[in-house]
């Protein structure tokens, strides 16, 4: 073209009256706009650790590990950011709507990537008959919370309730002397032993 396009010339103009549009960092920290999809940040307290943030994840950045030794079982969930597209999938279908928000924290930069991840831990309730995991235990107490005097109708739900708030005894080491009996039928079971308690 031979002429410079008149947009260009004023936005030379603009430019040179109000200073450069980039922003100054690393040497002054960005303010990044409203709305900045940044780094996703569980909450403990919030998050049920049902992994349906996982399930969702495109970039597969969310990692669930459930681990049983010793008849105690966790569940951690690992939100590993070298991996992350920072979609926001995660906090727009997170189950209970607080369980992780993506923040306006962006930067994220590590010389080793192994150390760039957040993780949460989640105790599992195991199956009292088997030993088979069945849910995290804030999940099943936060069904409970949501079913209200409904819980009494759920064995599963009200006994970890129970055991929760200390009304019935602790939880029971897992025995493997399948099938479960009919006297079971008030052990935390999983769906495979309830079958075999009710059948
Ligand atoms: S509560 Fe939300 S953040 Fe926690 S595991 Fe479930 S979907 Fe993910
Ligand atoms: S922001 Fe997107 S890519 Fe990152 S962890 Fe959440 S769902 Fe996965």
């Amino acid at each position: 073209m031979k002429y410079p396009k008149l947009r260009e010339l004023k936005e030379a103009v603009i430019a040179l009256i109000k200073g450069p549009y980039t922003t100054k960092f690393p040497f002054k920290p960005h303010t990044p706009f409203p709305k900045f999809r940044g780094k996703p940040t569980p909450d403990e307290k919030e998050c049920i650790g049902c992994g349906a943030c996982a399930e969702v994840c495109p970039a597969r950045a969310i990692e669930v590990k459930d681990t049983v030794a010793d008849g105690r079982a966790t569940r951690s969930l690992i939100w590993h950011y070298d991996l992350c597209i920072y979609c926001a999938q995660c906090e727009r279908l997170c189950t209970t709507e607080k369980g992780v928000k993506l923040t306006n924290e962006y930067d994220l930069v590590t010389f080793d990537r192994k150390t760039s991840f957040s993780e949460i831990t989640k105790e599992l309730v195991l199956c009292e008959n088997c030993g088979e995991i069945i849910a995290p235990k804030d999940q099943i107490l936060w069904v409970a919370k949501k079913l209200g005097p409904m819980t009494y109708g759920n064995l599963l739900v009200f006994g970890t309730l129970q055991k929760h708030l200390h009304v019935s005894t602790e939880y029971t080491q897992p025995e493997t002397d399948l099938p479960a009996k009919r006297s079971d039928m008030f052990r935390l079971s999983c769906p495979k032993c309830r079958h075999q308690i009710f059948e």
